[in-house]
């Protein structure tokens, strides 16, 4: 056992040692890809879903058997969005504390951005990622960049950073400002069939803000960034998008006009997916006041009550395709020691992501359970074309039981993510992953004593 934190125990991977067998039992198996939702067993041997019944196959003995009775057993959740920081600022996170951390937090899989440093922007860099995410607890797919440094100058070399294990290409953290250079983006990424995924920031427009331009912001004397500032780059990558037939995933959506506009362009068909983070659809600007709190400083920034509403609807109505948490782990120094205005934008989510969607989407009815499996597993393995996020006899035994019932208190100390600054310090949630399984072996466990 690794470690031990809070009724959690956190198994390390050993290569070397192939998977056993593990069956899950009694468990409300929910796969959407198959339609089903009924109280099965699974039976997993060697790292391969082999069976999923009302029993376990006559004389199958599993090393290791998991009772599921009033939990839901699902396709392991993947996080299409999250930074680990490694290479360049090890001291935030690591790929490997990282990859705990999303265990830990119910993932199987996570794509990581390419803004790290150096940035991930070729194909020595990718293959890095690819390396040493392999004995990890959770599966890594690496993002490569647009641009080569994230310098919005010169294209990256798409083919070489695919062939290394690319699944997606961005430029996180900023636009692609030159709308010419950012239309040669999506032409070129057609030939991989590759999704670009863009961050939407009109960068003259947020230039030295550090929170939403809102009646808060006016009261408390910031400057703000304003909602149109990511409006004008939805709109402009979606007709980007439109023009050339490339693939687009929005990433972070914060606003009720991008809900809009994405809403409008899917109407006509165009080929767009996009994302909202935890963050954006329980919490607003106004909970920075009185406190000014850095953990919920973030980029784009918590928006409105009426752009909360806005999303919740999107979410509702599938307008928003998948949750993601832009996990952005950072140290004291950079987020808690210093002013407001001195503070990096960002907040971890690997290990609250599950819980606040089961707390506020589940519990508030937005959505049923397998909408929650579309938007955390199957969809995102969709827009990343990979094989993931079913239950299917012969896949892959990437699982997640969840416990919906359980009731606990988000408490930073109890994380595994290398830093601590989350955005729902003390929240009190329902629901968590009771035990995560990745390539056929548990690699976490919470809430048996
Ligand atoms: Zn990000």
């Amino acid at each position: 056992m690794l470690n031990k934190k809070d009724n959690q125990k956190l198994y390390p991977v050993d290569p070397t040692v192939p998977p056993g067998s593990i069956g899950i039992l009694n468990g409300r198996v929910i796969d959407p890809v198959n339609g089903t939702d009924d109280r099965l067993c699974v039976a997993v041997d060697k790292g391969t879903i082999v069976s999923i019944a009302p029993e376990l196959p006559s004389g199958f003995t599993p090393d290791t058997t998991i009772d599921a009775a009033g939990k839901w057993v699902v396709p392991g959740l993947m996080d299409m969005h999250v930074h680990l920081r490694e290479p360049g600022r090890e001291d935030r996170e690591t790929i490997e504390t990282g990859t705990r951390a999303a265990s830990a937090g119910g993932f199987t899989a996570v794509a990581c951005m390419p803004n790290t440093n150096p940035v991930l922007d070729e194909e020595s860099k990718i293959r890095y990622v690819v390396q040493r995410g392999e004995p990890c607890t959770c599966r890594i797919y690496p993002i490569g960049s647009i641009t080569k440094g994230l310098e919005g100058k010169e294209l990256s070399p798409f083919g070489e950073m695919v062939r290394a294990g690319a699944r997606g290409v961005s430029d996180d953290g900023k636009s692609v400002i030159s709308s010419m250079l950012m239309k040669n983006a999506l032409n070129y990424s057609k030939s991989f069939d590759i999704p670009v995924i863009c961050h939407c920031e009109d960068s003259d427009l947020t230039k030295g803000a550090h929170m939403n331009e809102s009646a808060v912001s006016t009261r408390l004397g910031m400057r703000g960034i304003p909602s149109i500032s990511e409006e004008i780059m939805v709109a402009r990558d979606i007709m980007l998008a439109e023009y050339t037939g490339a693939r687009i995933h929005i990433a972070h959506v914060s606003t009720a006009g991008s809900v809009r506009i994405i809403r409008e362009a899917k109407a006509r068909g165009v080929n767009i997916t996009c994302e909202t983070c935890p963050h954006y659809f329980t919490l607003i600007d106004e909970d920075l006041i009185p406190a000014f709190d850095t953990y919920k400083k973030m980029n784009p920034p918590l928006r409105t009550a009426h752009d909360r509403d806005v999303l919740l609807e999107g979410i509702a109505d599938g307008t928003i395709d998948i949750i993601a948490s832009d996990h952005a782990p950072h140290v004291s120094e950079d987020k808690k020691d210093v002013e407001f205005e001195a503070a990096s934008f960002g907040v971890i989510g690997l290990e609250t992501s599950l819980g606040v969607v089961l707390t506020y989407l589940i519990g508030k009815k937005v959505i049923d359970p397998h909408r929650l499996v579309e938007r955390m597993s199957c969809v995102p393995n969709r827009i990343l074309g990979l094989s993931g996020g079913t239950l299917s006899r012969g896949a892959d035994a990437d699982i997640t039981v969840i416990d919906p019932d359980a009731r606990w208190k988000v408490d930073p100390n109890c994380m595994y993510s290398k830093s601590r600054n989350t955005a729902f310090d003390g929240f009190e949630l329902q629901g968590y992953a009771s035990c995560t399984i990745s390539q056929g072996r548990i690699v976490y466990e919470r809430g048996a004593a």
